[in-house]
């Protein structure tokens, strides 16, 4: 992990009597270490990579605390975790993004949640859904309602979320329940500070080691005949000594109003979008105070139905707002009123959207119509003016273009090593024809964007090969499944490779092995090169990624016979690696392995480094890639075959040919890719590799001006 979180671990040894400022996420962090918890694992993941990367690096610390951290290896090994507190009065926390990961973690958490735990267990999800989110638009509440689980989504505010950290633990201990908390993105990342207490050393832990182990217990096993009882305390005992607790402790929390006989009940992770929202319609200042009383549900499951009816008695009509879809909250709201002969009228996905996220924008058109339903004498003229606004100011945007803007997809980084891997498949389609591919997690899943446009399918996170096991026998061609050196150790090794030589599937691999897992923040993986190998400076620049050999040894070991390692940047080799494949007798699994390190990671390394040398005075030489515009006929058949965001367009010099000419711009890091293309497709002869030198030698001077005198001389005068 190249990152260095150097500050971030440092806030957290801050102590009683100091201010911690910063991002929400980081806080979170903070709060495990004051709750005194003892072990910490988890998969990263956005939004909640940071609170795994920050504990990894801060290993120093949390073993002078005690505190064990691991970074699993998936979601699954995570939540396995936390079965030390089914046993054990040791307060355990993991994380990972949902609901992805909560669906990798589903098995564990069922038979966590049978049994229950006596250790407060705290599962941190960073809920990514909504605009900005990256995987399938679901809720981790359907999660926490089928397994008895407490589910926490905190008011985004950095000392209430800290708060909520110790709730949480103290709520699974009372409850004998796990606890998730859920963070959305902009809870993750909205910024503050609160007072800091001292972080707290766990009673059992590496310093403070168990004698025995605990003594043997089936009701601790989610077997039968344990598990039906296990059923029956989850609603008769656990569930209502979480209901008492949540009362007691008064974790939900109501903000009056003057407006009595209307109400707002938000989830905790949307209060401060509502309250901006009621902002515009000055039904609400910058502080909170609002004219409509709102209930905040920082627990959302389970809700106590004393609460809820408490709320709304007496009220004319209560709006809910609850993202994302089906809307639990609200239908559960329903039953207790009706139950309870309230007569409140509730609003909710009447007035707004089933689907997708609730920003101010769209809660505040909520609030209108609301208010038109239901308090129709409430001045809402400020509000609407500012819908209106918005509107207006949408038209005159769109007015303004000559046409829709294009769409910018997202795109490999400049020099990925995986970009030229979809090149040549590209290529080498177009000798053994179109194949499905079965596409995978990670960031060559952006080859499914324009210029690539490949891969049919994306099934999860390792399950590229698994997910082409039905195609394969109905296709005349073999199919390719793509899965990242990420996705190879989270799951697809098993999932994928030791299914496919169980059942003897005649299929194509490519692992793309850049060196780490990238999409999540380019976290370290088993295979990682080993950061000590680039001590010497001379050596830095080198792809590191080439050294790890645990992939190839792994697969080899398991029976894999047909096995390639090729160069990702050298597209013509990579393209014969696939012809071979798909036309070798060979039946059985075929593994083409390409290697090429992460350029991101390769560019954090090799700046520095090349910094260092030019403040030396050391000569510094760097490659790039530049097109002849004199020679370029503008056809951008490079540009189809790369995708690289460096090789782009600009206008002919030329003015007989109107059509722009190709162009590649200063962020070119000299991958090679735009050479090799030129090669292993034949274009045209446009491309050049030039060498920029910085402190040349006496050396590169004299070789510049024998070769300016020689271009001279060619030169007509
Ligand atoms: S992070 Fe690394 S692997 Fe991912 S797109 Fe960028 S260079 Fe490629
Ligand atoms: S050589 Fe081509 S593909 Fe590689 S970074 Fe430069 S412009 Fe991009």
């Amino acid at each position: 992990m190249e990152v260095s979180f150097t500050r971030e671990a440092r806030m957290l040894r801050l102590g009683a009597g100091e201010t911690f400022h910063g991002e929400g996420i980081l806080a979170i962090t903070k709060a495990l270490l004051q709750a005194g918890v003892s072990y910490v694992g988890g998969y990263q993941g956005a939004p909640v990579s940071h609170l795994l990367d920050v504990l990894v690096q801060s290993r120093a610390y949390l073993n002078e605390l005690g505190v064990h951290v691991e970074a699993c290896s998936n979601e699954a090994s995570a939540a396995a975790m936390l079965g030390a507190s089914i046993h054990y009065p040791m307060r355990g926390a993991v994380t990972w993004k949902s609901i992805v990961g909560t669906n990798v973690a589903a098995d564990a958490l069922s038979n966590l949640a049978s049994p229950g735990v006596i250790g407060g267990a705290l599962i941190i999800v960073g809920d990514d859904y909504g605009e900005g989110a990256s995987v399938v638009q679901e809720r981790t509440l359907a999660y926490a309602l089928k397994s008895s689980l407490l589910l926490f989504d905190p008011r985004p505010d950095l000392a209430h979320m800290v708060r909520m950290v110790d709730e949480a633990f103290a709520l699974s201990e009372a409850a004998n329940t796990p606890a998730m908390l859920q963070l959305r993105i902009r809870a993750c990342h909205v910024r503050g500070s609160f007072a800091c207490k001292d972080n707290v050393a766990p009673a059992l832990s590496r310093h403070h080691l168990l004698e025995q182990p605990a003594g043997f217990d089936y009701e601790r096993i989610p077997h039968p005949p344990a598990t039906y009882r296990h059923e029956k305390r989850k609603h008769g005992e656990r569930m209502p000594a979480a209901r008492q607790f949540i009362v007691r402790r008064a974790l939900n929390e109501v903000f009056a109003g003057p407006r009595d006989e209307l109400g707002i009940i938000v989830l905790g992770g949307l209060y401060n979008s509502l309250v901006r929202a009621l902002q515009q319609f000055g039904l609400a200042d910058a502080f909170g105070a609002s004219a409509v009383p709102i209930l905040v549900l920082n627990v959302v499951c389970p809700l106590v139905p004393e609460e809820i009816g408490g709320f709304c008695a007496g009220k004319r009509a209560v709006l809910v707002v609850e993202e994302g879809q089906p809307e639990f909250v609200e239908q559960e709201i329903l039953a207790i009123l009706r139950r309870q002969d309230v007569a409140a009228r509730i609003h909710g996905k009447d007035v707004l959207p089933m689907a997708g996220e609730y920003t101010i924008e769209v809660i505040g058109r909520a609030i209108a119509e609301f208010i038109a339903r239901a308090a129709p004498d409430l001045p809402p003229d400020a509000g609407r003016e500012w819908l209106r606004a918005l509107d207006a100011r949408r038209r005159a945007a769109a007015a303004a273009l000559p046409a829709a803007l294009p769409l910018r997809p997202p795109q490999f980084c400049i020099g990925c090593p995986e970009r030229p891997v979809f090149a040549a498949l590209k290529l080498a389609q177009q000798d053994i024809g179109p194949v499905h591919v079965a596409g995978d997690i990670g960031c060559h899943s952006f080859a499914t964007f324009e210029p690539f446009s490949i891969g049919h399918t994306i099934l999860g996170y390792g399950m590229g090969l698994a997910s082409r096991a039905g195609v394969s026998p109905a296709m005349q061609r073999r199919t390719l499944a793509v899965m990242g050196d990420g996705g190879f150790w989270h799951n697809g090794l098993l999932t994928g490779v030791q299914s496919a030589l169980f059942n003897a599937g005649d299929a194509v691999l490519v692992i793309l092995k850049n060196g780490y897992t990238s999409a999540t923040g380019t976290q370290e993986i088993l295979s990682s090169p080993d950061g000590a190998q680039a001590a010497d400076a001379e050596d830095a620049g080198a792809s590191r990624v080439h050294r790890s050999r645990v992939i190839e040894s792994t697969l080899a070991g398991i029976g894999v016979k047909w096995l390639r390692s090729v160069n990702s940047y050298d597209v013509a080799a990579m393209r014969r690696a696939f012809d071979d494949a798909f036309t070798t007798d060979f039946q059985g699994l075929k593994v083409i392995i390409a290697e090429g390190e992460c350029q991101l990671e390769r560019q954090r390394r090799v700046k520095p480094w090349r910094a260092r040398l030019r403040r030396a005075g050391k000569r510094v030489v760097r490659v790039r890639y530049g097109v002849d515009e004199d020679a370029c006929s503008g056809d951008h058949s490079c540009i189809r075959l790369s995708g690289c965001p460096a090789l782009t367009l600009k206008a002919s010099p030329d003015p007989l040919r109107v059509d722009p000419i190709a162009t590649v711009i200063d962020g070119c890091v000299g991958c090679g890719l735009c050479g090799e293309n030129v090669h292993a497709a034949a274009l045209c002869p446009s491309f050049y590799r030039c060498e920029v030198i910085e402190n040349p030698h006496w050396r590169d001077r004299l070789a510049a001006s024998l070769r300016r005198a020689v271009i001279g001389l060619l030169q007509p005068a």
